[in-house]
């Protein structure tokens, strides 16, 4: 690995004196189970690593006035186990547990996942489905970029190299809002995504969807969702035709590539399969929990 030299700022504030001092040649490090192996692999260089520090914002883990604010820093392990996020985000907490091993999931991070931009990170369709808002800072000034407006390609995002993400906040969006999270993958264990998708649905009294969330992994340069096919649901009591439809304009909106972990076939067919089936299943739930 290339020689480099190494930042350890003890707070925010002194983080984004490092990242603005170092613009395009640093680069802020948290778990670093991409950064490393990148640099490892010569695919990144950076002349200096800042390490993110393990202080407020970037661990805080909490509800606020409706808001879920997750800190940067806060790993996959922690999504998995909390029980606020067990609780009011499942969706989100499933797709951290399916990351890596449970060595990988205690040091990478919901931040590091998020900068990324693997169009396979396995969190991104969740956060996609919950409307995540990401904090980007900077000395002097902070954004609130939504996710779905985050991702440009494979590892390329909005975000300016003196910009540091110092939180994900995700609105609650209570119990009516029904979730599911699948990833398909070679092995159960340690394997990147084939495909991911996650839905959420909001069912009225009636039976009828009144909002929907359709995100896909795996199946495009970013992280998607699949617009077409949310707003074909929204205001329809769902049939087994109408599934069948929403799940065909999903696989739509995807466009796999063919690697050697699959097929463009294989993914294309296993969108509107998967689609169809989590759709179900959020339905099933969304009744059987008495919201329709
Ligand atoms: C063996 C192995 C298995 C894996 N399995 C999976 C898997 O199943 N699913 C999956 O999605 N991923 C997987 N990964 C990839 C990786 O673990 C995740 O993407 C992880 O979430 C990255 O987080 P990190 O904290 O390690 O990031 P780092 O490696 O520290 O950083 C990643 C990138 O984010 C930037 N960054 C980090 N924090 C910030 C911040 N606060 N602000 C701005 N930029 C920041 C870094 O500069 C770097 O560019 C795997 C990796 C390994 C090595």
């Amino acid at each position: 690995m290339h020689s480099f030299d190494y930042r350890a700022p003890k707070d925010l504030e002194e983080t984004l004196e490092e990242a603005a001092h170092w613009g395009e040649k640093g680069r802020l490090l948290a778990g670093g189970t991409d950064l490393i192996l990148f640099m490892e692999r010569g695919r990144l260089r950076p002349e200096v690593v800042i390490e993110v520090p393990r202080t407020e914002p970037f661990t805080t883990l909490e509800e606020t006035n409706g808001m879920i604010r997750i800190g940067a820093r806060v790993t996959m392990g922690q999504l998995e186990h909390s029980p606020l996020i067990r609780e009011k985000l499942p969706v989100l907490s499933q797709a951290a547990g399916e990351v890596g091993s449970v060595q990988i999931r205690n040091l990478a991070t919901i931040g590091g996942n998020i900068v990324t931009a693997s169009p396979a990170g396995d969190t991104l369709p969740a956060l996609l489905v919950l409307d995540a808002q990401l904090m980007l800072q900077k000395k002097g000034s902070l954004r609130t970029v939504p996710i779905d407006q985050f991702f440009l390609g494979p590892g390329q995002t909005v975000r300016e190299p003196d910009e540091v993400l110092t939180e994900v906040r995700v609105p609650v969006k209570g119990d009516r809002f029904v979730t599911q999270f699948y990833k398909l993958a070679v092995r159960s264990y340690m394997d990147i995504a084939i495909v991911d998708v996650a839905i959420g649905v909001y069912t009225n009294g009636d039976g009828a969807v009144e909002d929907a969330r359709i995100a896909l992994g795996s199946v495009a340069p970013t992280p998607i969702r699949a617009r077409e096919a949310e707003e074909r649901l929204k205001g329809q009591v769902p049939t087994e035709t109408l599934i069948d439809e929403v799940a065909l304009l999903a696989q739509k909106a995807s466009s796999p590539i063919t690697d050697q972990r699959g097929s463009a076939e294989y993914r294309w067919l296993m969108v509107y399969r998967l689609t169809k089936r989590l759709l179900t299943n959020a339905l099933l739930n969304s009744s059987a929990s008495g919201h329709r």
